[in-house]
């Protein structure tokens, strides 16, 4: 199988470099690497953050392991060349509409938390989050009002397909964990989430294993914060996804923790850690290579089937954990290829 691997810029080929040596470990000799350029790495090697030559080898790649793009020398371009665009680009080139990002306190992690450990301490969610749709793709403009003042607007809307497409990532996430789904809306105000509600309901008849239930936007922020350990999965637009994913990952404790996929409608990924390229650290072999590892971790299971390599990743990344490695996001002195290594030990 072919992995295209992206680094991208700052902390992006430390972190990937670790991962590799981790998938080669646990699954060598089935899985094949190819480098492309992405990011401000790619616009200073050839002048765009996402050249064709890497967009064709994502497409025909069987997954994607990405790092992070940004960098400081960019700021001044216009926006089409800089290098966040290349992951706008490579999500849309490939139709992948599904961000699943996992948040799982690792116990030995519990003091990271912004929350109490006895409440931090019983996160473990997938967060599923449509990525294609919504209020940021909608019609949007400025205008004038009939009495001449300015008016911004955005219109949110969602058709009833795009709904059953995240919905049923939704329940089959929830089929392979815990068998819980939460469907996130505001159906209270919003037509688009009645809809959605409407969609989601009709949709769980093909899902009786998995018990459906719906909360309103405003309490799922509130009860992420007061009782996380309730929810297995949460399904929801982009907006709400957007703003909720970030809550719940910041419950899990540092960034440099975190997973996350981007998935199309056949499971192809393209799977990052939740960071961005961390200039401030870059090239110091500070950087925490465990989002990244754990993204990995995710592209076995969700795209390549295989759940025991991605399991055996899990596992030994908590027992890293458990025997005090630590990089400096964690209170430690590790450094970056030290904590690769701490988990290698272990495979
Ligand atoms: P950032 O995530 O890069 O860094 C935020 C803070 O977290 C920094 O202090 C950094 O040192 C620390 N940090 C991040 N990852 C870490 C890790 N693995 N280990 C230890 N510490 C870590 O966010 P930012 O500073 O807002 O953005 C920097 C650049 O990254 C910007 O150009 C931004 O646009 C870009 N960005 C890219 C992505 C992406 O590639 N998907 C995501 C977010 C931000």
């Amino acid at each position: 199988m072919l992995i295209a691997l992206l680094p991208g810029d700052g902390i992006g080929p430390e972190v990937v470099a670790e991962a590799v040596r981790v998938l080669d470990v646990v699954a060598g000799d089935r899985l094949t690497f190819e480098k492309g350029l992405v990011g401000g790495a790619a616009y200073k090697a050839v002048g765009h953050p996402l050249p064709q030559e890497t967009l064709d080898l994502a497409k025909r790649a069987d997954a994607i392991l990405f790092g992070a793009v940004g960098d400081p020398d960019c700021d001044a371009l216009e926006r089409h060349l800089r290098p966040e665009q290349a992951i706008l680009g490579l999500r849309k080139a490939l139709g992948m509409f599904a961000n699943l990002r996992p948040a799982k306190l690792f116990k030995e992690l519990a003091d990271a938390s912004a929350l109490r450990p006895e409440v931090a301490g019983a996160i473990d969610m997938v967060i599923v989050r449509e990525l294609n749709g919504d209020v940021y793709f909608g019609e949007k403009g400025m205008r004038k009002t009939a009495e001449g003042r300015r008016e911004g607007y955005d219109v949110m809307s969602y058709d009833e397909d795009e709904v059953a497409r995240i919905a049923r990532v939704g329940f089959e996430t929830a089929r392979a964990r815990g068998r819980r789904l939460c469907s996130v809306d505001k159906a209270n105000v919003l037509e688009t989430s009645q809809l959605w509600r409407d969609v989601v309901i009709e949709l769980s008849a093909q899902y009786p294993d998995v018990e459906l239930s719906h909360m309103y936007v405003d309490n799922a922020a509130m009860q992420l914060v007061r009782n996380p350990g309730q929810f297995d999965v949460i399904v929801t637009g982009n907006l709400f996804g957007d703003i909720l994913s970030d809550q719940a990952s910041m419950c899990a404790g540092s960034i440099g923790m975190l997973a996350s996929a981007a998935l199309d409608s056949n499971q192809k990924g393209l799977y990052e850690p939740i960071h961005g390229s961390a200039p401030d650290i870059a090239g110091q072999g500070k950087a925490n290579p465990l989002a990244t590892i754990l993204s990995a971790a995710m592209m076995l299971r969700y795209s390549l089937g295989m759940a025991d390599e991605a399991d055996r990743i899990e596992a030994a990344v908590a027992k890293a954990l458990e025997n005090g490695a630590r990089t400096a996001d964690l209170g430690g002195a590790m450094t970056t290829s030290e904590m690769g290594d701490a988990v290698l030990a272990i495979l």
